[in-house]
């Protein structure tokens, strides 16, 4: 029997050089592993270079497929063989199962197929007439990922020595390259995946106070994608004070362990640009002691949903016709103004067109609806930033003023009711008509003082109802009329009759 052949070591050498840099140079991984191949089969004088990859590891057979080859000549070839698409190898050598359990702890395998024991291995071997082969596990992140293999189909080639520790560092190379090629992928999944779900990620080392942005996030604050470190108290300055403040309370409870996650809606701001909703949410990662170590997570730009919730939230407290508020404006105003200062006085006037089933009798719906707008106009012209004007009726209007004494508010409600008596209202009465009729109409006021030191929501629907009580007493006694509740003078002369529905009410100037 001829002495087994060794490999160049040397010439390997030489040619993994060549191989590692066609990997780093290569636009697609693929075609570095190629030159590799080509490199290391011809420095080594083999018939063939390959490698396959692992697809499935079963309790009695392992799958895999052909995935890179280099061959000598083209009748070496096999890469296209039918028998090595996904082919399944099944563990009925003892020989093999020992070989795939090395193989899983990334050891390296060589034989010379004439010094083989008997076997389906040997057989398999010696029915692709190859008469040595070498094989090296490709670990990837520490996971068998596939085998690099050299046939030689002329010579008995013994690998063992400098040859074998070669062909492990080209697997190493490959490794790399397949690992740096899936970093790569991720990263841009995640990039991806920012973009479409419009965030951004980010990450601070609880020990050394470092902070790590993904891009996305570093774009949204305004800094180059590559830069290099945002200190934390730089990437904090982005939110808004108030918010920060919120956002640190809960990353400090995190870090305290007296919460494992926290989500919070946050202000950002970059340079000159408008404020940017963003809802933060985080995660704290603890390490194997159960110590915090880590806090990441996400910042989504919600921006859009909080104009659309600011856009609801409008039109849900805005009347669509006169473009004033609605009750359920008037009552977070109301509830938010006896809450905030209990000590000013507070009135709630309510306000009622006279006889307005009249004009929409005569002039038509359309019209009503114009008069009612125009009646808006005024009043809001007529009073000041902090007073609130709702219409929570048909033709029927509430104001809220604050700062007030009785006396003030009745000379506020008499102005407005003098000053719309005196309004001659300009209406068109049909979208063709030219001519522009001039309409008066008059109001009746009810007012009542908002009632401090008690339940807000109790005060308020006590000075709604006194308000009305006051409303209807004006309208009996005539319209056109601004009364008060609670005032002991002398109510105002009843015209019709049927007198004030409470005594206890008064006009102005009456006092
Ligand atoms: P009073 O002086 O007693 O308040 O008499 P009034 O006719 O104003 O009161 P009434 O409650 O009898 O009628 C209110 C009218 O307001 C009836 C309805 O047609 C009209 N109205 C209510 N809402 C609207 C509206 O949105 N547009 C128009 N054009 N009219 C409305
Ligand atoms: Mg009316
Ligand atoms: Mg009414």
């Amino acid at each position: 029997m001829p002495a087994p052949i060794h490999p160049d070591a040397t010439r390997l050498l030489t040619a993994l050089a060549r191989g590692s840099q066609a990997l780093m140079q290569g636009r697609f991984w693929g075609n570095g592993v190629d030159a590799l191949l080509g490199e290391i089969g011809r420095a080594s004088g083999a018939s063939r270079v390959w490698i396959f990859q692992l697809l499935e590891l079963q309790d009695e057979a392992v799958i895999q497929d052909y995935v890179f080859e280099w061959a000598a000549a083209p009748h070496y070839r096999q890469l296209t063989h039918k028998r090595f698409r996904f082919f399944s190898t099944l563990f009925d050598d003892p020989l093999y199962r020992s070989m795939v359990e090395e193989r899983q702890r990334g050891v390296a395998q060589h034989f010379i197929t004439e010094r083989m024991p008997d076997g389906t291995l040997r057989e398999n071997l010696a029915s692709q007439r190859i008469r040595s082969m070498v094989t090296v596990p490709i670990m990837v992140d520490g996971r068998w990922w596939g085998t690099l293999g050299i046939d030689d189909c002329e010579r008995p080639l013994d690998w063992k020595g400098a040859g074998l520790e070669a062909l492990a560092v080209a697997a190493e190379l490959i490794a790399s390259a397949i690992y740096r090629h899936q970093l790569s992928s991720r990263r841009r999944q995640l990039e991806l995946f920012q973009q479409v779900a419009d965030c951004g990620i980010w990450e601070i080392d609880l020990h050394s106070g470092s902070t790590w942005c993904s891009r996305a996030l570093l774009r949204t604050l305004g800094y180059p994608d590559d830069y290099a470190c945002l200190p934390l108290r730089r990437l904090l300055v982005h939110i808004l004070p108030t918010d920060r403040q919120r956002l640190w309370a809960q990353l400090r409870e995190c870090r305290a362990g007296a919460r494992k996650s926290c989500r919070l809606d946050v202000r950002l701001h970059r340079g000159g640009e408008p404020l940017r909703w963003h809802e933060i949410v985080a995660e704290l990662a603890l390490d194997e002691n159960g110590q915090p170590t880590i806090i990441s997570g996400l910042a989504i730009d919600i921006t859009r949903r909080k104009q659309g919730e600011q856009r609801a939230m409008i039109a849900a407290e805005y009347d669509e016709l006169t473009g004033v508020m609605n009750r359920r404006g008037l009552t977070r105003r109301t509830q938010a103004l006896l809450n905030g200062t209990p000590s000013a006085p507070c009135h709630l006037l309510l306000l009622d067109i006279d006889n307005f089933k009249v004009i929409n009798d005569c002039y038509g719906h359309p019209a009503g609806d114009a008069l009612l707008k125009l009646l808006a106009t005024q009043l809001s012209n007529e009073l000041r930033d902090q007073d609130v004007l709702a219409r929570v009726g048909g033709e029927e209007f509430a104001l809220l003023v604050g700062g007030l004494d009785d006396t003030q508010v009745l000379q506020l409600g008499e102005r407005l009711r003098a000053s719309i008596a005196d309004t001659p209202f300009p209406l068109q009465l049909l979208a063709s008509d030219v001519k522009t009729r001039h309409v008066d109409i008059t109001v009746s006021i009810g007012i009542a003082r908002l009632p401090h030191g008690q339940d807000p929501q109790h005060a308020q629907a006590l000075a709604t109802a006194q308000a009305d009580q006051a409303l209807y007493a004006a309208k009996h006694a005539g319209r056109n009329r601004v009364l008060i509740f609670g005032r002991h003078d002398a109510p105002p002369d009843p015209q019709d009759g049927t007198g004030p529905a409470n005594p206890s009410l008064s006009g102005p100037g009456s006092g």
